[in-house]
C-alpha cells in the first residue's frame, strides 16, 4: 500500500518536476541575480513565442498579473467589476486591490464557468469589466454577450490562471492580440505550467505592455542594468512591487521545454477519468471541454457530497473543494448577493486527485472508493 502510485492519490494536486528545474535554480543562484534579470526576459520572449503573441509580462504571481490587467484597463474606484463566485479567493481579492467592486455571477453547474447569459444577468451601469474564470482550464465563451459588452467599453480580463496551453477554438488561450481580451496566468506551485510562483499578463498593446511593466517595477522606467550605471532613476507613475525573480523564471524555463508531455499527460489522465467515472450513480462530471483544453483538475459534483468527501478523505483519498464561493465570504460581504445556482452547486462539487504523475492505476483506485463511497 505505501507505493509511489498509492501515495499519489493522497495528494489532490502536486507540481510535476521534469528533472532539469533544480539545476537551473543552482545556477541563478551562483550568478547572484536574483530579481528581475535577463533569465526572466528570456523566460517571456519563450513564452510569447509559445502563445504566438508578440509580447508577455511576466510578474510574481497570478494574482499580481490580474491587479496590474486591472490597473492597466483603468479599473478602480467606484467600478465594479463581474466575477464568478465559484473561484479561487484569489480573482476576487485582486478586484478589491484594483479599488473595485466585485460583482458576483452564477456559473453553469455543468461547466463552472460563467456563460454569455450569466455576465450580461449581472451587468450594472457601473461594470466596467468582466472577469471570466477559466475553471478547469476550459475556455470561456462570451461571443454572446460581446456585442453588449463592447457596446459598454466593459473590458474583458480573463483570469486563465488553470488554462496555460488550453484552446479557444484554433487559437491559444492568450493569443487574443488586439480582440479586446487581457488574458491573465498563474504558474504557482500545481499550475499547469510552474515557476514555483508566478504569473504573467498577455497585453493587447506595446503601450499596454509598458503600462504593465511599469507597474509592475515601482513605476521606474529604467532597466535594472541602466540603474545600477546611473546616478539616478525616474520614478513615472503609480507602481507596484511585482516582478518575476530570476530563480522563478529559470523553473518556468525547465518547464516550458518540456510542456509537450503536460499537453499529453493531463487530458489523457482526465479522459481515464471520464471513462472510469461513467454510469456511477449520482455523480457528474464537471465537463473541461477535453478536445481544447489541459486540464487543471477533475471536479465531480456528488449527491450527500459531505459524507462522500470525509469517506474518501478517511481512507487516503485526496479529494478537495475548490471552491467555497466567494459571495458566503466575510471579506466579501459588502458584495454579497444572493446567488441559487453557486450555492447549489458549492454543496455538491468535490475535486478529485488529478496531477500528472497519477497513473491509469491510481486513476482506478480512486474511483473505485469514489464507487464505494457513494454506496455507502
Ligand atoms: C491559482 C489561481 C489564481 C492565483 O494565482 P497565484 O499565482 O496563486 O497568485 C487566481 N485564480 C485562479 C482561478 C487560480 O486557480
Amino acid at each position: 500500500m505505501t507505493s509511489p502510485s498509492r501515495l499519489a492519490v493522497r495528494r489532490n494536486a502536486s507540481p510535476y518536476l521534469y528533472g532539469g528545474e533544480a539545476a537551473a535554480v543552482a545556477q541563478v543562484l551562483k550568478s547572484g541575480q536574483y530579481g528581475h534579470s535577463d533569465i526572466t526576459e528570456k523566460f517571456e520572449r519563450k513564452v510569447a513565442a509559445y502563445l504566438n503573441v508578440p509580447e508577455i509580462v511576466a510578474v510574481e504571481s497570478g494574482t499580481a498579473a490580474l491587479h496590474l490587467a486591472l490597473l492597466a484597463a483603468g479599473i478602480g474606484n467606484g467600478d465594479e467589476v463581474v466575477v464568478p463566485s465559484l473561484t479561487f479567493a484569489a480573482s476576487v481579492q485582486a478586484i478589491v486591490a484594483a479599488g473595485a467592486r466585485p460583482r458576483f455571477a452564477e456559473t453553469d453547474p455543468d461547466t463552472l464557468c460563467v456563460t454569455g447569459a450569466s455576465v450580461l444577468e449581472a451587468l450594472t451601469p457601473d461594470t466596467r469589466a468582466v472577469m471570466p474564470v477559466l475553471y478547469g482550464g476550459r475556455a470561456v465563451d462570451l461571443t454572446d454577450a460581446a456585442p453588449v459588452l463592447a457596446g459598454h467599453n466593459i473590458t474583458v480580463v480573463e483570469d486563465a490562471a488553470q488554462a496555460f496551453g488550453s484552446w479557444h477554438g484554433d487559437r491559444k488561450i492568450g493569443a487574443f492580440g488586439a480582440s479586446g481580451t487581457l488574458t491573465c496566468f498563474s504558474f504557482g506551485p500545481i499550475k499547469n505550467l510552474t515557476c514555483g510562483q508566478g504569473g504573467a499578463v498577455i497585453p493587447r498593446t506595446p503601450q499596454e505592455a509598458e503600462t504593465i511593466r511599469l507597474l509592475r517595477m515601482l513605476g521606474i522606467r529604467q532597466s535594472q542594468a541602466d540603474r545600477i550605471r546611473s546616478t539616478t532613476y525616474s520614478v513615472d507613475t503609480f507602481g507596484l512591487r511585482y516582478p518575476m525573480s530570476a530563480l522563478n523564471a529559470a523553473i518556468g524555463l525547465a518547464q516550458l521545454a518540456r510542456f509537450d508531455q503536460i499537453e499529453a499527460k493531463r487530458p489523457h489522465l482526465w479522459r481515464t477519468y471520464r471513462d472510469a467515472l461513467a454510469g456511477i450513480d449520482g455523480v457528474a462530471l464537471v465537463d473541461v471541454d477535453v478536445e481544447h483544453t489541459v486540464p487543471f483538475n477533475c471536479v465531480v459534483r456528488v449527491r450527500g457530497r459531505d459524507a462522500v468527501f470525509a469517506d474518501l478523505q478517511s481512507r487516503g483519498v485526496g479529494v478537495g473543494v475548490h471552491y467555497p464561493p466567494n459571495h458566503l465570504q466575510a471579506a466579501f460581504a459588502p458584495w454579497h448577493r444572493p446567488l441559487p445556482v453557486t450555492e447549489q452547486t458549492a454543496e455538491e462539487i468535490m475535486s478529485l486527485p488529478f496531477h500528472p504523475a497519477m497513473t491509469e492505476q491510481d486513476v482506478s483506485a480512486v474511483v473505485d472508493a469514489l464507487r464505494k463511497a457513494v454506496a455507502r
